[in-house]
């Protein structure tokens, strides 16, 4: 072959090239992550334990670690045509700003009115429950990305979604709550009356404007006790993954029809279910001996679970009331800054990443969140998307790889995850434009006091 065939900016698969099975990484890894244990017994969770709180095939999925591939149910699929394929974009004018050898994709999971490729994952929650013959899903959220996607996929299906909103979030992004109202979702500030976990909370802490592992408390509570509901959770768990591999499934056939193929594999890490999507399909050449990658998840340096965390068995809620997970942890208690604007400020990692992580197979950087949105707003420049702060991480650390190139000359072909957009994130972005924000990294005293929290048991040093 002589002349390279031109890449245009946007490659698009065809809706008949969409993938039609999700693929599950933990089948091709001879290190399996370690399971869930019940906390009370330490024993591995089983289905029958786990199907009083979640759907009984999202159970299956979970703890499925040898079946490579799961068929994506024909409904799903054809919810998948409303914003997928989603684009593997050629940045060719960040490249042309960087001045880079190097060549930069990006797959953007950003196009559908969540914002996020959260979607990805709530329609398939969503449609199993629906097959139960669920009358609806709890859940919690945060900034409001997973909420927002639950309840399109809710809404989709006709499921009655009942949301636990942090407080502080509910009233500081009345947007984002509206959104979900819209369509059609019950949104709660937790802590709320509603459960009992709320009111021991407001009884113990008035006035508190609430958190993540609160919510996710009482989303469990608010499914276990109500009759036909069941709760869901939008990322860290092996489920999440599995439903995100059609990122990587995607790019790696938009790749693989232009005889692309990525050096470096580049992911923001919140729980893991971005990357661990995008990253599924090249892990699996790379298990199996076909072919190398390197991977890098880009944490915040302000919440630094892979970089300075311990990889041991903890709890995945501050309530302490969900199983034991052992992944690359800051102890359940940990509390990033609240200086931090930049999402991803889950304490723990999702298991398949730590493992992955652990036996060398992937690599970890943590950057500082005024490098983060400096790195937004170039690439908004110049490629036009706003993007998410989280998916900026990605951003960042991509073009750091794109700058080394520069230095040494190489040619290399750098693909990252571009994860969302960032409407609802503007008054980070107009404290980063008045000049406002700083850096918060948390000292090893910091750590050591959310290490404290992880739980002691034989077999869980670290
Ligand atoms: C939730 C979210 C993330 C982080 O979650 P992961 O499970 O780590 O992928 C990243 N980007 C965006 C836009 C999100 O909404």
């Amino acid at each position: 072959m002589g002349e390279e065939r031109k890449i245009p900016y946007k490659i698009y698969l065809e809706e008949k090239e969409m993938p039609d099975s999700w693929y599950n990484v933990r089948a091709d890894m001879k290190n399996k992550p370690a399971p869930l244990l019940n906390p009370g017994t330490l024993k591995p969770m089983t289905v029958e334990e786990l199907s009083g709180v979640f759907c009984t095939e999202l159970c299956k999925q979970e703890l499925d670690d040898t079946t490579a591939y799961f068929e994506i149910p024909e409904e799903i699929r054809e919810f998948y045509k409303m914003y997928r394929p989603s684009p593997l974009v050629r940045a060719y004018c960040l490249e042309k700003k960087l001045q880079t050898p190097a060549k930069i994709y990006y797959k953007f999971e950003g196009n559908n009115t969540s914002g996020s490729h959260k979607l990805n994952s709530a329609i398939a929650q969503a449609y199993y429950a629906k097959k139960q013959g669920l009358k609806g899903v709890t859940t919690e959220t945060g900034a409001g990305q997973w909420g927002t996607a639950l309840s399109m996929a809710c809404a989709y299906l006709g499921l009655d979604c009942q949301v636990f909103m942090v407080k502080c979030s509910y009233e500081q992004k009345p947007f984002r709550r509206e959104v979900m109202r819209t369509y059609g979702a019950n949104v709660t500030p937790s802590p709320s009356e509603k459960t009992a976990v709320g009111r021991k909370m407001l009884e113990e802490f008035p006035g508190t404007t609430g958190s993540l592992g609160c919510a996710i408390s009482e989303a469990v509570e608010a499914a276990t006790t109500q009759e036909g509901y069941r709760y869901v959770l939008g990322s860290v768990l092996n489920q999440v993954l599995l439903h995100q591999s059609v990122i990587g499934l995607e790019t790696k056939a938009a790749m693989d029809k232009y005889g692309i193929k990525p050096d470096v594999i580049i992911g923001c890490a919140g729980g893991g279910s971005n990357l661990g999507g995008l990253i599924s399909p090249f892990m699996g050449q790379k298990l199996r001996g076909e072919a190398d990658y390197r991977f890098i998840a880009v944490e915040p340096a302000s919440c630094p679970s892979f970089t300075r965390g311990k990889f041991a068995y903890d709890f995945c809620d501050t309530g302490k009331i969900c199983p034991l997970a052992k992944m690359y942890t800051l102890g359940s208690g940990f509390i990033p800054s609240a200086n931090h604007a930049g999402g991803l400020r889950y304490h723990g990692m999702s298991s398949v990443l730590s493992q992955l992580y652990h036996d060398g197979y992937m690599e970890a950087v943590s950057v500082e969140q005024t490098s983060v949105f400096q790195a937004a707003q170039e690439f908004a420049r110049v490629e036009g998307i706003l993007p998410a702060p989280e998916s900026a991480h990605a951003i960042r650390a991509a073009m750091d790889e794109a700058l080394k190139c520069k230095e040494t000359g190489e040619e290399k072909t750098i693909l990252f995850g571009l994860t969302g957009t960032g409407y609802f994130d503007m008054v980070a972005y107009e404290r980063f434009n008045n000049g406002e924000m700083s850096d918060s990294i948390p000292t090893d005293a910091d750590l050591e006091k959310g290490f404290a929290g992880i739980p002691k048991f034989p077999g869980n040093e670290f």
